[in-house]
């Protein structure tokens, strides 16, 4: 089958390569449609390695994904041959005790597309578990079925902030995930979120959607409009989702006593932060990784319409020009929120 693979760091190919297609009894087969470019897949192509996970061999890259399913193992029920779906990139062991636990986000045993040395699905067909296969709604397009893997990282962050309706937020970094975070707490009843950023672009992008407030942190202090805004008393909750280190400095000045600091974003390098800071306020700090029993919800909440991804689909390319696709999302435009790669005509 043709896909696009990452045969080394900096190095994209379009070409044929054995993938493995056989139908369990459980699994669905799918014709993949529509494709998101994430920035993990930026990374493996710009860096060959995140953190522990390293390419070591040719890798098919794309996990944010939404196709029509076109076969169904024996045992699979309540999915049929032409439904719209989006899957869950990673597949627990449902036997561990993650999954036991119903935490199989954090399964070690997990096997998650387009993580070495797992194969990614930008490619005509895969074949997945039908239990982490979602039927899109009539009203869910297939590019935004393609937008709640990255949505569902929003979503999770919400459901760890535990929102109380009228809460006030910070959203620290403002790149697609920064955005989702924003989005999925306004949904779970925040009054309004701050987003900060150095990026005038990107803060212009998220600015638009009501409720969101955006901070240049190039122009204005973060926290002396958070103070100013909450009457001194702090926000509610503060997400980290820049994923820089250096956002730690100052981070807890952010939220008020009792609040929460939700953890989003992932630095390279170790970060410091005040823990006389926190603890003095008695903050609750929470970390997010990936999602678990959140793709429904996410679901829900876009056909809803509560929720509106389109505006954040910059640009979409044919799957022919796949490279292009990931060189200018290597080029990073501020411009650019969340690029797609559709594979062929099926309707939307
Ligand atoms: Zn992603």
């Amino acid at each position: 089958m043709e896909a696009l693979v990452l045969e080394q760091k900096g190095v994209l190919s379009l070409r044929d390569i054995d993938l493995l297609l056989e139908l369990g009894v459980d699994d669905v087969k799918i014709r993949i449609h529509t494709v998101g470019i994430c920035g993990s897949d930026v990374h493996y192509y710009t860096h060959g390695a995140i953190g522990p996970f390293v390419l070591r061999e040719p890798m098919v890259l794309g996990h944010e994904a939404a196709g029509t399913i076109v076969e169904v193992g024996g045992n699979v029920q309540g999915l049929a041959p032409g439904d719209r779906v989006c899957m869950e990139p990673g597949i627990p062991n449902l036997s561990s005790r993650a999954s036991k636990l119903g935490i199989y986000n954090v399964d070690p045993d997990v096997r998650f597309w387009a993580t070495p040395p797992i194969h990614g699905v930008l490619t005509p067909y895969v074949v997945h578990p039908a239990a982490f296969t979602y039927k899109l709604p009539d009203n869910v397009s297939f590019a935004e079925g393609a937008m709640v893997e990255p949505f569902a990282i929003g979503m999770q962050a919400a459901a760890r902030a535990r929102i109380t309706p009228g809460d006030v937020a910070v959203v620290v970094g403002c790149g697609p995930i920064g955005i989702m975070v924003a989005l999925a707490a306004l949904a779970g009843g925040c009054a309004c979120v701050y987003v900060s950023d150095f990026s005038a672009e990107k803060l212009a992008i998220a600015g638009s959607y009501p409720g969101v407030v955006p901070v240049n942190i190039g122009e204005q202090n973060l926290n002396d409009i958070v103070q100013k805004g909450t009457d001194g008393w702090g926000a509610d909750i503060v997400f980290e989702a820049s994923g820089s280190a250096k956002a730690y400095s100052g981070l807890f000045d952010l939220v008020r006593p009792g609040g929460a600091v939700v953890l989003v974003g992932l630095p390279v390098e170790p970060a410091v932060f005040d823990v006389s800071g926190a603890i003095a306020r008695e903050v609750r700090i929470e970390t997010v990784f990936r999602y678990a029993n959140i793709f429904d919800r996410a679901l829900q909440l876009i056909a809803s319409g509560k929720v509106d991804l389109k505006p954040l689909v910059t640009e979409t390319f044919d799957f022919a020009d796949s490279i292009s696709a990931f060189e200018r999302a290597a080029s990073a435009r501020p411009t650019d929120v969340k690029l797609h790669i559709r594979m062929k005509a099926q309707g939307n």
